[in-house]
């Protein structure tokens, strides 16, 4: 079955920040939807996904914004004030889309022009390494983040088949440890990985994040336990990883790699 496609034209694309990201001034999120469909996220039980009727994966709405509004847009919020944005909160500024539609690098392109204070991107795709032309223009003022929650790609394929291979995201990971731009690796949710992982991710970035389920998914782990995320662990055998307190035996296999400082959790990794 193929992907339900529509294009809106929302008044605007900067949305106040709050709970996990209030931190933020800003959420900007080019999409609505997302076609990577990971079991886990966090989205699926929020009202944008609850009262679509297609399933979560299948459809995404087109944010089309011409690049003039948005500039308007940005030059009024930075009038008002500090102008920190999360690109994105509840979508992949990245999947699959954006290589034909484009709506992230336009609005990056404005961004350029009119410079926030700070910028974090989040993603799992390796698409973002074709914006490192206008990372650069901004790099003393973005993060870039790219999720990676394990170096095993069986377990990947079983929690989220349809989002981008780990070698890929790794590749991705060093083009930009090359660029010199500030990146993070961000482990999250947590899955099961090997003893290897912490260090080849010490070859690419000096920053890592650590969440996990009961920390990360907005609700105390609540949304995650509707998702019945736990039975898809036991029935690979992998209960041992799914409990509020792993994530603590996580940090202690990622400071044999890195220093203390370097490691962050949950919301801390992705503030400004
Ligand atoms: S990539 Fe992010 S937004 Fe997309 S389905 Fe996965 S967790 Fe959700």
């Amino acid at each position: 079955m193929g992907i339900e496609i529509k294009y809106t034209n929302p008044k605007k694309l900067l949305n106040p920040a709050t709970g996990f990201l209030q931190g933020y001034s800003y959420t900007l999120n080019p999409y609505v939807g997302c076609t990577f469909a990971c079991s886990y996220c966090y989205v699926r039980r929020m009202p944008v996904a609850l009262f679509r009727k297609s399933d979560w994966g299948k459809w995404v709405d087109v944010k089309q914004k011409l690049a003039l509004d948005f500039r308007k847009e940005m030059l009024r919020a930075k009038r008002k004030g500090n102008t920190t944005i999360f690109m994105s909160s509840s979508t992949d500024p990245y999947q699959p889309i954006e290589y034909s539609e484009k709506i992230t690098r336009t609005l990056l392109q404005v961004m350029v022009e009119e410079k926030p204070d700070f910028l974090f991107i989040q993603t799992r795709s390796p698409l973002v390494t074709r914006d490192i032309d206008l990372f650069l223009q901004m790099k003393d003022r973005i993060r870039i983040s790219i999720t990676i929650e394990t170096d095993l790609e069986p377990i990947r394929k079983v929690f989220s088949p349809i989002a981008p291979p780990i070698p890929a995201r790794l590749k991705a990971l060093e083009k930009l440890a090359k660029s010199n731009l500030p990146i993070q690796a961000t482990v999250s949710p947590v899955l099961p990985f090997s003893k290897e992982f912490p260090y080849r991710l010490k070859q690419m970035v000096n920053r890592v994040c650590i969440d996990d389920f009961f920390m990360g998914d907005g609700a105390g782990g609540k949304r995650t336990k509707q998702l019945g995320i736990k039975r898809i662990f036991e029935k690979h055998n992998l209960t041992q990883w799914y409990d509020s307190s792993t994530y603590l035996k996580v940090v202690d296999e990622f400071t044999k790699a890195f220093a203390k400082e370097s490691i962050f959790i949950s919301k801390d990794g992705f503030m400004p």
